[in-house]
């Protein structure tokens, strides 16, 4: 798939924002800091669409980029980051889940975790929920730059057994090195036809 045009529609603090219209959504996930800003721009091909920031934890919105005028790339806000009070995660906690509630369009989700540390607790509860709801997804290790051929292999069969899924629903992903791009095109183009 060819990305011809990226339009950031809305920034959204509460659903009455969403977008209305019936194009299709995927939507991306994944705790404070695991790289999805950096991994947004690394499909998107765009440098600094999604701000990659150095003070993780800052943006707390829901993104809606339209793509192609084809479907919505959903950017949750990351969650986890542990230097905000309960009270912020509370509602981190909320808009995500009340997105995921209400979004009747939402067709996928790609979920990312770093490829060098096991999936933390709020990954779990991520992951549980995901299956719970029926909703399809796909794992995006990412940094997999960071770690050995041998050591991607073994983390990403760890990272299955801990969210007891199959190694072959995890893409390693490295924005740097642009590895992954490819699969995770396909992956989205598979997901947006009707
Ligand atoms: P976000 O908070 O999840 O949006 O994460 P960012 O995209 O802002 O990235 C967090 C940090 O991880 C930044 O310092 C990035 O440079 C770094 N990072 C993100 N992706 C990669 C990657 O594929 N490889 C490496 N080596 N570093 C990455």
């Amino acid at each position: 798939m060819m990305i011809k045009s990226v339009e950031l529609v809305v920034t959204a603090f509460d659903k009455e924002q969403y977008p209305s219209d019936n194009l299709l959504q995927i939507a991306v996930v994944g705790r404070s800091n695991v790289g999805k800003s950096s991994f947004i721009n690394a499909i998107l091909n765009r440098r600094n669409y999604a701000r990659v920031s150095s003070k993780p934890g800052k943006t707390r919105g829901i993104n809606f980029y339209k793509i192609n005028n084809m479907f919505y790339l959903v950017d949750l806000p990351g969650y986890g980051y542990a230097a905000v009070s309960k009270e912020m995660k509370k509602q981190w906690g909320l808009n995500i889940e009340t997105y995921f509630k209400i979004s009747d369009k939402l067709k996928y989700v790609l979920m990312l975790v770093d490829i060098r540390h096991l999936p933390t607790e709020d990954d779990i509860i991520m992951v549980n929920y995901l299956k719970n709801m029926e909703i399809p997804f796909t794992i995006i290790a990412t940094k997999s730059d960071k770690l050995s051929k041998t050591a991607v292999q073994k983390s990403i069969r760890e990272i299955a057994m801990e969210f007891k899924i199959s190694p072959d629903i995890i893409v390693p992903f490295s924005s740097s090195k642009k590895q992954g791009v490819d699969e995770v095109l396909k992956i989205i183009k598979k997901n947006i036809k009707n």
